[in-house]
């Protein structure tokens, strides 16, 4: 087992779309840092066990389906995951997809299944979540929180996105019932936070970074001059979800080498 910081020993953490990218990455952080991890998988079964092979060599873990959009696999889910693990202190809310097309051609089919995973799915996962810490009443000393939220946004809840008004329209959204469940649920010591990733190499974005000549012009908006890897990601989900972060809520914090620094204004003009 590596040598890692356990920050997040004897803790419970339900990761959606974590049999890829940054899900999976997430799940194996929250592994090797103690979590016992609920890996939530859509289609990809095969994929999330591999997740759970790799976390249960040092910890716990178990795979649960659900699709995000359906309110009743998200219950169930739920349910399996607290019948499982007894109880829930991290939710990280990942699943996500794009649909990108021109604005004349894009289907209202492209425009509800984006709005449906990256922000219905974070609020129908959200709300299950609330549900649980509530009904424990107190976290199991020592810890402080009675559970934390980390909705996975997108540098796009603020930069603009040509060509997939579905998709910052879903992060923007993000941003938005994030905050507003923070302030909503803060006084019971629930703290909701976002992860806005700037561009992380995943098969979200393959066609962005595969080959050289689209890596460069991506490079061209990093000011910070590489790009992101999930585990970059995954390291920022590992503090905002132990006790370490306990003052923080209603935030988003970006993990993009400087992307939204807008280096296209770097110069004198
Ligand atoms: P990815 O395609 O590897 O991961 C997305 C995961 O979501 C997949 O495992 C997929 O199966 C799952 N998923 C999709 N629909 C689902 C559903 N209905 N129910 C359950 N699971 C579902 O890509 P990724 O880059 O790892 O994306 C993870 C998150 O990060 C997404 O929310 C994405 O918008 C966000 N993000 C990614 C980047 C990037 O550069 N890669 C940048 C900003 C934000």
């Amino acid at each position: 087992m590596p040598q890692v910081n356990r920050i997040l020993r004897g803790q419970t953490a339900l990761v959606t779309g974590a049999s890829s990218g940054i899900g999976r990455a997430i799940a194996l952080a929250f592994g090797a840092a103690g979590a016992a991890v609920g890996v939530n998988y859509r289609s990809d079964r095969k994929a999330a066990e591999r997740v759970v092979t790799e976390i249960v060599k040092h910890g716990e873990a178990a795979a649960f389906h659900a699709d995000v959009t359906d309110e009743r696999q998200v219950e169930a889910m739920f349910a399996a995951f607290l019948e499982r693990f007894g109880t829930l202190d991290i939710l990280v809310a990942n699943a996500g997809i794009q649909r990108d097309a021109p604005i004349a051609e894009m289907t209202l089919a492209d425009w509800r299944a984006v709005l449906d995973v990256n922000l219905t799915g974070q609020f129908l996962c959200a709300r299950a979540a609330i549900r649980a810490f509530r009904a424990r009443k107190q976290a199991p000393p020592p810890l402080r929180a009675l559970g934390k939220i980390i909705c996975i946004s997108s540098v796009h809840e603020v930069i603009p996105w040509a060509y997939r008004v579905n998709y910052a329209a879903s992060k923007g959204g993000v941003m938005l019932m994030m905050k507003s469940l923070a302030q909503e649920v803060a006084a019971e010591k629930i703290r909701v936070n976002s992860i806005a990733p700037g561009a992380i190499r995943t098969d979200i974005n393959r066609a962005a970074w595969a080959t050289p000549a689209a890596l460069e012009a991506l490079l061209e908006l990093v000011p910070y001059g590489r790009i992101g890897e999930p585990e970059d990601v995954a390291r920022a989900a590992v503090w905002l979800a132990s006790d370490d972060s306990d003052y923080v809520t209603g935030t988003t914090l970006f993990v993009d080498g400087g992307m939204t620094l807008y280096p296209g204004f770097e110069g004198e003009g």
